[in-house]
């Protein structure tokens, strides 16, 4: 049984898609914490962090690369934003499929110990 995130990948689940390729697909969070509120994911299903493998790092690479790329289409590069990665249920992952959120279009506390969206 697939996840809501390899649903959308398989188009089987609607999303405003704004970036994809091989590797990675991005669209808008359907809940947005910040003006901009996009994800970052794997097109492979990778449950979370935790079940990256030794040989994921250029795909980590990749998808993390994404993000100045995409900051940049957004217009909040030179503004700054924020990447969250939350893993497993007490880091508030609520969907097993990994992700980066990648949020900008106004300020956040500089303290690393806030809620994501403060
Ligand atoms: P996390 O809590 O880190 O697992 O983040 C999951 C994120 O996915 C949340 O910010 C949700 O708002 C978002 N989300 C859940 N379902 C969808 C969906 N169908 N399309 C886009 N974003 C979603
Ligand atoms: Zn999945």
């Amino acid at each position: 049984m697939a996840c809501i995130f390899c649903h959308i990948i398989a188009g089987r689940a609607p999303a405003h898609i704004v970036y994809r390729d091989e590797q990675a697909i991005v669209f808008h969070d359907i809940r947005p914490a910040a003006p901009v509120h996009l994800l970052i994911a794997p097109i492979r299903h990778i449950a979370s962090l935790n079940e990256l493998e030794e040989g994921d790092g250029a795909l980590l690479a990749h998808m993390l690369l994404l993000a100045p790329r995409l900051a940049e289409q957004q217009g909040i590069r030179g503004a700054g934003y924020r990447l969250v990665i939350n893993t497993g249920v007490g880091g508030g992952q609520t969907i097993p499929h990994l992700h980066f959120h990648l949020l900008g279009g106004r300020s956040f506390s500089a303290q690393m110990t806030g809620r994501m969206a403060d």
